[in-house]
């Protein structure tokens, strides 16, 4: 066995105060394949110390969107809220090495601050008063039973340069660095302190990571210093921008990864499209199955620039996987659709067989798995609503009542009810009428669908049967003839 120190580890850390939305699973999918491409470790990690932001349901959705796009972990979840003693220890290491130090101000004191900052158009951060507290003082704090947080104390001068992986050298002015809260008086660890304890803990070699916490790395790095551990190697993650360039948000459409599943995308579609959010194979590939992507996913095709969020690219990649599955295996994938959203009024559960043969008739057409009810909600229902003066937009009353009649009466003698039999008489049909088939057959498919665009004609009569077919027809020319 190698030893540990060279595999790769890497984590997905979420916090759960809210659910996960594209950036955030851009970010478990790098990591994700990472971990895979090199046979290393993916570790999952809830930093769920921020009590005030839990967010009821986050951390199920977090793992339920994880398992729907197979970004299987290695380890955990771990739960830092489990983890207290940990943080604890560490800050009292610093405590007692004297990098950092008891702060006893009251948030009242804090905010009066904040505001004579604003007021003064100052940088924001807390002006070290409890930095230079002499033993007395602080006695005197804690017999008021004052309960005190635990603060960094951040070197007043020089730099803190690190490396990024994507960006090379950074340099971070330790004046702009106040002194950040390591441990809050609740007992809880701030992000800083417990995101840079497990990393350490856990062994963890990289921190792949969305580029907003780039101004948070210094900090990490003075910790790491100050604690005598070996930093891990950084690399923050480009931006998604929405369509119009600014951050991608709740405005763009949906941003959560259950709210993609429910929308009737598919994983591996949805897995292809954010491994391109930031990577590429190369200028032009756009189609990549989950093993290549793992196969060929490399740091250096990270691009340095920010990622463009663009919908009609991800309906147009999941319509192409849509039509790659078996005809089974996209039947099997529309049923819950199809229970979930066709109107209340037709009967469930659905009958498999009819189903069965309906789905050829949409697997062509349809980019997401929720249009696959709207497709083909005509051949569910009993009756259609449709506007009347849609089988009249080419022919008069008259015209359209005649060659209806006259259908009815063909098609009810039809010895066969199949495509050939149907495409024939019809045919016939519109020659004998002396309409232009596109005009009959339009008329048609509106009667039978209620709709000027189905699928196609005859393979739609077929699957709907004899009866429904000729009762629609009639409910047409009665329609028609009570206008
Ligand atoms: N808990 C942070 C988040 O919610 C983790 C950031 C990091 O990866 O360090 O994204």
């Amino acid at each position: 066995m190698v030893a540990s120190k060279t595999m790769v580890r890497v984590r997905f850390a979420p916090s759960p105060t809210g659910y996960p939305h594209l950036g955030n699973i851009r970010t478990a999918l790098f990591n994700w394949v990472f971990a895979r491409h090199n046979n290393g470790t993916f570790i999952l990690r809830i930093e769920d110390t921020d009590v005030t932001r839990l967010v009821e349901g986050a951390v199920e959705t977090i793992v339920d969107s994880l398992r729907w796009l197979g970004l299987d972990w290695d380890e955990g979840p771990y739960f830092q809220s489990q983890r207290l003693e940990l943080y604890r220890e560490a800050a009292d290491q610093l405590l007692k090495r004297e990098l950092a130090y008891r702060c006893y101000c009251s948030p009242q004191r804090l905010e009066a601050m904040r505001q004579e900052q604003i007021r003064r158009k100052q940088p924001p951060g807390y002006d070290r008063r409890c930095r230079q507290l002499t033993s007395r003082q602080r006695a005197d704090y804690e017999a008021e039973g004052i309960v005190p947080v635990v603060r960094f104390k951040s070197p007043l001068e020089g730099q803190t340069p690190f490396h990024d992986l994507l960006r090379g050298e950074i340099v971070f002015e330790n004046n702009t660095l106040d002194d950040f809260v390591l441990l809050k008086s609740d007992g809880y660890p701030t992000y800083h302190l417990a995101n840079i304890v497990d990393d350490h803990l856990m062994e963890i070699t990289h921190v792949l990571r969305a580029d907003e916490w780039l101004s948070s790395t210094p900090r990490h790095v003075l910790l790491y210093q100050a604690l005598g551990w070996q930093p891990p190697q950084f690399a923050h993650l480009p931006m998604i921008l929405g369509p119009d360039r600014a951050k991608l948000s709740k405005r763009h459409g949906a941003t959560s990864i259950t709210e993609y599943r429910d929308m009737g995308y598919l994983p591996e579609a949805l897995f292809n499209f954010l491994a391109l959010l930031g990577w590429s194979l190369d200028d032009k590939t756009e189609l990549l199955a989950r093993e290549e992507i793992v196969k060929h996913f490399s740091l250096e095709r990270i691009s340095r620039t920010a990622a463009v969020f663009n919908r009609e690219k991800l309906d147009w990649m999941n319509g192409v996987y849509l039509r790659s599955l078996s005809m089974e295996e996209f039947t099997r994938r529309a049923m819950p659709f199809l229970e979930r959203d066709l109107p209340a009024e037709v009967k469930r559960p659905l009958d498999g067989g009819y189903v069965r043969r309906i789905m050829p008739l949409v697997q062509e057409r349809a980019r997401t798995l929720a249009e696959v009810p709207q497709l083909t909600q005509f051949f569910f229902v009993d009756g259609l609503s449709y506007d009347t003066e849609m089988l009249l937009t080419k022919l008069g009353q008259a015209e359209v009542l005649t060659a209806l009649r006259v259908t009815i009466a063909r098609l009810k003698e039809l010895p066969n009810w199949d495509v050939p039999s149907l495409e024939a008489i019809c045919r016939a049909l519109a020659e004998e009428l002396e309409l232009k088939t596109g005009v009959f057959f339009g008329l048609l498919r509106v009667a039978v669908t209620g709709r000027t665009a189905a699928p196609p004609l005859f393979q739609t009569m077929e699957v709907l049967g004899r009866e429904p077919c000729l009762k629609r027809l009639k409910a047409a020319e009665q329609k028609l003839a009570a206008t």
